[in-house]
């Protein structure tokens, strides 16, 4: 379990611009950065096009994007962050049943308000064998969900 992040408010800034400017679609993007132990910094944010065929509801990151950054060894994804443009910061059910779980962070931007919230969730899934699922919650559930669990977000100023 990650016990926090430490976030520049350079950075900061740069990601919120990115979600207003996108807005009514849904904005994404990496956060690069080092993990210390338990702890995570964030160094920078690379915006990704969303490519989703409803991005006012979704995201679904640009290939042409998204490949140079995930095959570049020089840094580290530490988190994928993309905005809701009419829904809080929490993770949606198609959020959760996101094939980048292991990434260490999920980053929800939430401009439904005219203060703009921003979290930040590690996402975990616990692999249940298929015999503990009953058939109710393999209807109600027919896609893998994670679990998510909130990290503290340390602002810091940039040095
Ligand atoms: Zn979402």
């Amino acid at each position: 379990m990650y016990t926090s992040i430490q976030l520049t408010s350079s950075v900061r800034e740069t990601f919120i611009s990115h979600c207003i400017a996108n807005k009514p679609m849904e904005a994404c993007g990496f956060l690069l950065g080092c993990i210390e132990v338990t702890q995570i910094r964030i160094t920078s944010f690379v915006p990704v096009a969303n490519a989703s065929r409803n991005p006012e509801r979704q995201f679904s990151m640009n290939a042409s994007d998204m490949i140079p950054v995930v095959l570049n060894n020089t840094f580290t994804i530490v988190g994928i962050l993309h905005s809701h443009p009419n829904a809080a910061a929490t993770p949606s059910s198609e959020d959760l049943s996101t094939t980048w779980y292991d990434i260490p962070s999920h980053w929800i931007v939430s401009l439904q308000q005219p203060t703009i919230e921003i979290a930040a969730y590690q996402y975990t899934h616990n692999y249940q064998s298929p015999n503990s699922f009953t058939e109710t919650q393999t209807t109600k559930f027919p896609k893998k969900q994670a679990q998510y669990y909130p990290i503290p977000i340390i602002l810091i100023e940039d040095e």
